[in-house]
């Protein structure tokens, strides 16, 4: 089997913390350079952007965008037509249009294009999806809060206009939710805070619906201190279901249920492997889907202006 010879573009907190170790411990791929303005890995290739490391590395075939945001389109866009699989880190774009275009040209190529919704990979989400399947769905609530300074220290452009502020971290919880309710969820309304300074909120209540009418409620925030909030409670005819840890931890009826070890980002990386060999397209719009919805029947709120 070929190795797969990949590079990651925007070397920051989640490159480091999450896509060097699971690329390393997959010997599908071989981790071989890194494009990003300013931060310098330790024994692999460096240049500054995408566009400086493609010509220079024929060989390469894929790439892992793990970039703010903002410039995940342009990147992405120059990557596919260069005939290299990519790997999108959330938010898969700034908007649901940007996507679909992706995987149009995604498809158009021949190459591979994985929109990574890493939470999806929580080790409890796939059992949480089986116990639901049998079951009916009376309400569900979700608490996503964490203190941003901790979380998302100095990052200044998730303040930015398509920065998503408190959505995120909150639409992983939207790519559980879309990835484990049968039939997904529709947005019926929201209240989003923007502090004064801001682009994007810090705080936001949204209420949902299941496609049966269940209930779906999500108090979210960025300012919360101490412990992050990363919790789904699902009130069901037959019991209740619990996801903790932002889907690391399940419960039944407030028991825990055994879980084997998390692999969140290897199992990431192990599909995007099959991709690559397929040449195909993963690229589910729901959860981006859902949070423009939000924005658009959202009420507006101005608060304190934020300080880091
Ligand atoms: P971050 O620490 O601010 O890193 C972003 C990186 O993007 C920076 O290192 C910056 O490079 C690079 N960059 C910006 N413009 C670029 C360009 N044109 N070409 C190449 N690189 C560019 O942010 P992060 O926390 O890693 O988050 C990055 C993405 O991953 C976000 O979409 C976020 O939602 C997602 N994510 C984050 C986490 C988390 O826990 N932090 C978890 C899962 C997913 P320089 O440093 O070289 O300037």
């Amino acid at each position: 089997m070929t190795v797969i010879s990949i590079a990651i573009v925007g070397f920051g907190k989640i490159a480091r913390e999450q896509h060097v170790p699971a690329i390393a411990a997959n010997d599908a791929f071989e981790l071989v350079a890194v494009a990003s303005p300013h931060s310098r890995p330790d024994r692999l290739l460096h240049y500054h952007d995408i566009c400086s490391m493609l010509p220079a590395l024929p060989q390469l075939s894929a790439v892992a965008l793990c970039t703010t945001p903002q410039v995940r389109y342009q990147t992405a866009r120059y990557a596919l037509e260069q005939g290299r699989h990519v790997l999108l880190e959330k938010p898969p774009g700034v908007t649901v249009s940007e996507v679909l275009e992706l995987a149009r040209l995604a498809t158009h190529r021949g190459v591979a294009l994985f929109a990574a919704w890493h939470s999806r990979y929580a080790r409890a989400v796939e059992p949480a999806r089986a116990w639901l399947a049998a079951r009916t769905i009376r309400s569900l609530d979700v608490s996503w809060k964490e203190d941003v300074r901790v979380h998302h220290p100095g990052q200044a452009w998730i303040w930015m206009a398509g920065g998503l502020g408190v959505f995120d971290p909150a639409i992983n919880a939207l790519s559980i939710l879309t990835r484990i309710i049968p039939g997904g969820v529709i947005v019926k309304d929201a209240e989003l805070s923007f502090p004064a300074n801001c682009q994007t909120p810090i705080a936001a209540r949204v209420e949902l619906a299941t496609i049966d009418g269940a209930p779906v409620r999500m108090a979210l925030d960025l300012l919360q201190t101490g412990a992050p909030s990363w919790d789904i409670d699902v009130d069901t005819d037959a019991g209740r279901l619990s996801l903790r840890l932002g889907g690391s931890a399940m419960q039944v009826d407030n028991r825990p249920v055994p879980m084997p070890a998390s692999q969140e980002y290897p199992a990431l990386y192990a599909h995007f492997a099959q991709l690559v060999r397929d040449r195909s397209v993963d690229a589910d719009v729901a959860p981006l889907q859902l949070v423009a919805d939000a924005f658009l029947c959202g009420r507006r709120v101005q608060v304190e202006p934020f300080v880091e």
